[in-house]
């Protein structure tokens, strides 16, 4: 596997050289942000000596991560030359897993999505056949790019469940070795791999490039067959103890019969979720009703045949979503009550149903919560959609090897 200087958490760096990549990591993400500089701008901005700066970046340049842009066109005197990113330079890669398809995506070092595959089909399976496909399918989208793999940094990978982004274990799936998972990856891939929540990638995506704009306590919920949610509490991920905050598919707030997934009863999830909404979808057919959808009670059907029927106009999808929209509404008014959060972000693929989930959710939460707090908070859909994820991912990546501290 490829190791440079981004690549320094586990080893014995001290002194000087542990300093000095620190301030690399920081030239970096100065260009990144700000744009292209002079070295003395950027002495004045790390207040630091004109000889140490040089030296780096004349060391960032040998290693073709910045260029020399030349003189700046400024009059009079002597002019200095200015400095920033080369482009193309490294790559950050996002893979976000789904249940039936993965999508995969590609930032450069300012954020930038170069390349997205959405809906790679792909069946995710807890066994060694379904992870060696993910990591085949990774292989084939770096080769797609014709980007050289030495010049992909890292790997943010989001899986559903239970995951450690600090160990790298995945508890819920391809739990089957001594090695944690991201371990695993690697060596399959050679690249190095960063696990994450997926609920947390796509609200961390959303809330860097998204629909946030200054506020700071921000939950994402993200709709699935599942349902997940990623907290943003003063602008950093919330992740509790162990990593595993956010279960809001588990809260037992309805008295049914249903056993969810969990293994536990009346779970949020088993009634207001894209696993809900099969069921019902379902049950609604069997009980005579009609959809354009023309399926009959013993047909598979997929919550995204749904998805797109509401969007259609279908009267049964529709109706199968404000339900499903209320019963979300309940869980909701408790986030309210008990984070009084400043936005919360409706993604995943439900909320792509747009206001046909979004005003029953509306309709409960004016009963349902304290009107104060709920006052005080914005419900707003998702703005990067189903990139979310990938995104997210990909900016995971380049924070885990660029921002967080070594
Ligand atoms: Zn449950």
């Amino acid at each position: 596997m490829r190791t440079t200087f981004f690549d320094d958490h586990d080893k014995n760096i001290t002194g000087v050289a542990y300093k000095n990549i620190h301030i690399k990591k920081t030239i970096i993400l100065y260009f990144a942000d700000k744009g292209n500089t002079t070295i003395t701008e950027l002495c004045k901005e790390l207040n630091l000596s004109v000889p140490k700066v040089t030296t780096l970046v004349l060391d960032l340049i040998a290693d073709g991560l910045v260029k020399d842009f030349g003189k700046t066109g400024s009059t009079g005197g002597r002019r200095p030359n200015i400095y920033g990113l080369a482009p193309d330079s490294v790559f950050f890669l996002g893979v976000d897993v789904k249940y039936n398809h993965i999508n995969i995506g590609l930032t450069d070092l300012r954020k930038k999505l170069i390349r997205i595959s959405k809906g790679v089909p792909y069946d995710l399976q807890n066994s060694e056949a379904s992870l060696k496909e993910l990591c085949r399918l990774i292989l084939n989208f770096i080769k797609e790019t014709g980007v050289p793999k030495e010049k992909i940094l890292g790997i943010g990978l989001n899986m559903s469940g239970r995951i450690n982004y600090l160990t790298g274990y995945s508890y819920n799936f391809f739990h089957f070795n001594e090695e944690p998972l991201n371990k695993v990856i690697e060596n399959e891939l050679g690249l190095k791999t960063y696990l994450e929540n997926d609920s947390r990638a796509m609200a961390y995506g959303e809330f860097n490039s998204g629909a946030v704009e200054d506020e700071k306590n921000v939950l994402f919920l993200n709709l699935d067959y599942g349902l997940g949610m990623g907290m943003m509490i003063n602008k950093e991920i919330y992740y509790g103890k162990s990593g595993f905050s956010g279960e809001l598919g588990h809260i037992p707030l309805f008295n049914n019969e249903l056993i969810c997934r969990c293994g536990k009863k009346g779970c949020l999830e088993t009634e207001a979720s894209g696993m809900a909404m099969v069921r019902m979808f379902k049950e609604s057919i069997s009980n005579g009703s009609s959809s354009s959808l023309k399926k009959g009670p013993n047909d598979e059907i997929q919550m995204e045949e749904i998805i797109d029927a509401a969007n259609n106009d279908d009267v049964l999808c529709i109706e199968l979503m404000e339900k499903i929209g209320y019963n979300l509404g309940r869980g909701i008014a408790l986030l309210i009550n008990i984070f009084n959060p400043e936005l919360i972000i409706l993604g995943g693929a439900l909320a792509t149903t747009g206001e046909y989930l979004h005003l029953p959710i509306k309709s409960a939460l004016n009963k349902l919560s304290l009107s104060l707090a709920n006052n005080d908070t914005q419900i707003r859909i998702s703005s990067l959609g189903e990139d979310a994820g990938v995104i997210g991912a990909c900016l995971l990546a380049r924070k885990r090897l660029l921002e967080d501290t070594l």
